[in-house]
């Protein structure tokens, strides 16, 4: 089969590709096989086509990218119920133990078996089928496109980052980065009730996408303005409910708790590879509450339900369509980090 495969850090390339495991491509009983058909690009694919590691993770194998995708069922296991053949479908990516300790108390997500696509040394999707468990494979509402079913991963990230920070209906919020994951995590937090989001970025090209999403975002351009002074002046002084940390930048992180009100909530979610550093004193003084969050859990059914329903809308998120053919070509455009796009994603043949 033929798939975008990292060779090494640096090396891409579009190739036949013999060597999945049997044991990856054979159907269990309650597995389902999947045509994919569109892939989104990942900050994540990129870093490690750019870097070839990503913390502990490292790409020692030629390993194929991708992990946001969307397909259609080509084979069920015969004890698979409740999905069949042509239905179309997305796929949440990491597949836990499922009698790990982690599993069985609800935490899947940070089970350390988890095997997660495109993460070393598990395979990932660019290519044109996969072989996937049924109850990780989520059937799609009628009106839900397979560009926007492939947004439910890193949008799942957003939503699983406003449960976690417990969204009460007319909160304020602070998103600080206007990335993919800033973005989805704003749209998360209006849904879930905030009343108002600042989104704080460098990027103007990336302030003016978010400004477009909602009434309800202020984009805050923090290379001429400081955020925690915006949102003190915006709130009598008294600052944001809740901060959403989704750049995963050192500098950032040191002010974090500076917009945020007295027993209020920060959320970290941007990708850290080197340690960070936060300050304690303003976390204490403000009794903050501090969550983390690593991918999510028990979403993908939920994100569905609002795509479909308009509750949310990620196709503006959606700035450019590449070929599979051209996939090489989409993740150096990708690597450039363009101001102007969002999510890339990759339409499989
Ligand atoms: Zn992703």
């Amino acid at each position: 089969m033929k798939a975008l495969v990292l060779e090494k850090r640096a090396e891409l390339s579009l190739r036949e590709f013999p060597d999945i495991s049997r044991a990856e491509e054979n159907l269990g009983p309650r597995d389902v096989r999947i045509k994919l058909h569109t892939v989104g690009i990942c900050g994540s694919d990129v870093h490690y086509y750019t870097h070839g590691r990503i913390g502990p993770f490292v790409v020692n194998d030629p390993m194929i990218l991708g992990h946001e995708a969307s397909g259609t069922v080509i084979e069920t296991g015969p004890d698979v119920t409740t999905l069949k053949v042509g239905d179309r479908v997305c796929m949440e990516p990491g597949i836990p133990d499922p009698n790990s300790r982690a599993t069985q108390l609800g935490l899947y997500n940070i089970d350390p078996a988890v095997r997660f696509w495109a993460t070393p040394p598990v395979h990932g999707i660019l290519r044109p089928t996969c072989v996937h468990p049924e109850s990780f494979t989520f059937k799609l509402p009628e009106n839900v496109s397979f560009a926007e079913a492939a947004m439910v991963e890193p949008l799942a990230v957003g939503v699983h980052a406003a449960t976690k920070a417990r969204v009460k209906p007319g909160d304020v919020a602070v998103v600080l980065g206007a990335g993919p994951i800033g973005l989805v995590t704003a749209l998360s937090a209006l849904a879930a009730g905030c009343a108002h989001v600042f989104v704080a970025d460098l990027a103007e090209k990336k302030l003016e996408i978010a400004a477009d999403l909602s009434a309800a975002i202020t984009p805050v351009n923090v290379a001429k303005t400081d955020i925690a002074e915006v949102v003190l002046k915006a709130t009598d002084g008294w600052g944001a409910d809740i901060v959403f940390e989704a750049t995963g930048s050192p500098k950032a992180a040191a002010h974090v708790f500076e917009p945020l009100c007295p027993g209020g909530c920060v959320v970290m979610i941007g990708g850290q590879s080197e340690p960070i550093a936060y300050d304690c004193g303003a976390a204490m003084v403000r009794e903050a509450r501090v969550e983390n969050i690593f991918r999510y859990a028990h979403v993908f059914p939920r994100c569905l339900g609002m795509l479909s329903s308009a509750a949310i809308d990620v196709k503006p998120l959606i700035t450019r369509t590449f070929d599979f053919d051209d996939s090489v070509r989409a993740f150096d455009i990708a690597a450039s980090a363009p101001p102007s796009d969002v999510k890339m994603q990759i339409r499989m043949p």
